[in-house]
């Protein structure tokens, strides 16, 4: 007898030899895959006290999203159109965040929870907001992120973020300056706001990882250390970032390259992170999008694993990051979704459409990114990129037991010929139904039942406070535009 088992569903299984099951079960007891395999054989080992019904779905792993933020979902809906990375960040995303109570952040939270898994995410990594985590209010926001996390039933990784480079390019701030100046109704957040010194920024982290990490296998929260990015980060910082991942055996992230403004003097930032001795297999560096075939060996030599976020590197109008070149290189590369209120949404269904197609276009060619890579890069890469292949990422014996059923009784979904081309080109986003973390049904006929209790009226709810939010951050005025059909350029 085992607790649950899923039966008659199509298994991508995503194992080394990426077998698709057709008429399979997967039978589950403590949170952990026991047996997986054809009907007949899985039933004729095991009952279950409780069966999930698979006809007509296909059943993956469930998704893992190593780099998302959070907070900004309450920003979202329309607030940020047509702005570039630096004019969004400052002039909506960290005004509208700096306003936010821990009460918002618990419903920014509880959305955020029940959005993920609904898109068949079962893991993510949130790079949190650095500018909340010194004053006495940040305890309580996290504090309140965690509890909804929890009881979402969602594997949550808090890459606890600092800066600690407190000599601030004055090109930096001058840029700033110049950015601000063109939404002057709205609180900014100062330029240096949480800035601190190396040792205090490491404390910091180091609290929180004792307070909160959980390194054993089955464990719904992790922590890592997150050095904002190249420029408000020092030297030290950096090499101390990867130690700290180093000797606690846990991973450290950070924001590289998103952009053309991004450069560290004749340096790149990859050869920069590596002269600092920040590379290495417990990196992982998000977006990558201005990089050359230097830089992408550089990750190769040193196993750093890469966070492709496509959504919102075309809605900032960041660019492309050379995805091909990286996997032909052997990095490892995850399926990001970053931002909510620069994606505006998060879908990993969608995304995996968006990875395999922008390639195809920059590089003029169809086969330079295909649907089984993408699928890939959701799931077992997504764990690799997160150094917990061992426990997540596939549909194996022994492994956490984390899934996305997928409803294919759709027009859309309709013929099926190759499973892989049709989750990526055919869905539309919203098929999946029903997730399983850790062996618990979390999502439940498209229902977070653990979210759903504690917020009976949650979108309303969220509607309210973002509303509330945008006011006190000042950004009324940049929601109330005008209707714009010409460019905003
Ligand atoms: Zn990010």
């Amino acid at each position: 007898m085992v607790e649950l088992l899923v039966e008659n569903g199509r298994i991508v299984t995503m194992n080394p030899a990426r077998d698709v099951i057709d008429d399979g079960a997967i039978a589950i007891d403590g949170g952990e895959i026991v047996a997986v395999g054809s009907m007949a054989n899985v039933t004729d080992q095991y009952d279950g006290d409780r069966i999930v019904d698979a006809s007509g779905h296909a059943v993956l792993p469930g998704f893992i999203d190593p780099h998302t933020h959070v907070a900004d979902i309450l920003a979202r809906g329309g607030v940020s159109n047509e702005r570039a990375l630096y004019d969004w960040l400052f002039n909506v995303k960290k005004p509208a965040i700096y306003a936010m109570t821990p009460d918002d952040h618990a419903v920014a939270s509880a959305l955020f929870a029940t959005e993920v898994l609904r898109a068949g995410i079962t893991t993510f990594v949130e790079f949190p907001e650095v500018f909340l985590m010194w004053d006495d209010e940040s305890e309580a926001i996290l504090e309140a992120k965690l509890n909804e996390y929890d009881a979402a039933g969602i594997r949550n990784i808090y890459a606890q973020a600092f800066r600690d480079n407190d000599d601030l390019p004055r090109t930096l701030t001058e840029f700033v300056d110049r950015v601000t100046r063109k939404e002057p109704a709205v609180e900014h957040v100062p330029t240096d706001a949480s800035l601190s010194g190396t040792d205090a920024a490491l404390e910091r982290v180091g609290d929180v990882f004792d307070r909160y990490h959980d390194p054993s296998p089955d464990s719904r929260q992790q922590v890592w250390i997150a050095p904002e990015n190249v420029v408000t980060a020092t030297d030290d910082g950096l090499t101390a970032a990867a130690e700290f991942a180093a000797q606690r055996e846990t991973m450290t992230t950070t924001h590289a390259s998103e952009t053309v403004h991004e450069e560290h003097g004749e340096m790149s930032h990859v050869e920069y992170l590596d002269a600092v001795d920040y590379l290495g297999e417990r990196t992982v560096l998000a977006h990558c999008v201005h990089v050359d075939e230097h830089d992408i060996r550089l990750c190769a030599a040193t196993d750093t694993k890469i966070v492709h976020n496509p959504l919102t590197n075309l809605v900032l109008g960041s660019g492309i990051a050379p995805v091909p070149t990286m996997t032909n290189y052997g990095v490892t590369v995850g399926l990001g979704t970053d931002n909510p209120s620069g994606n505006d949404t998060i879908n990993p269904l969608s995304d995996m459409q968006y990875a395999a197609l922008i390639h195809r276009a920059d590089r003029r060619d169809a086969g330079a990114v295909t649907a089984e890579k993408v699928l890939e890069m959701a799931t077992i890469d997504g764990a690799r990129t997160i150094g917990r292949a061992d426990e997540l990422g596939s549909i194996e014996t022994g492994k956490r037991a984390d899934l996305a059923l997928v409803d294919l009784d759709y027009p859309q979904l309709t013929p099926i010929r190759n499973i892989a081309s049709t989750l990526v080109f055919q869905t539309h986003g919203h098929e999946i139904d029903t997730v399983i973390c850790e062996g618990e049904i979390v999502l439940e006929n498209g229902t977070v039942p653990g979210i759903e209790e504690r917020y009976p009226d949650l979108l309303v709810e969220a509607q309210t406070r973002a509303d509330d939010v945008r006011s006190r951050a000042g950004l009324d005025s940049v929601a109330d535009r005008e209707w714009t059909s010409r460019s905003a350029n």
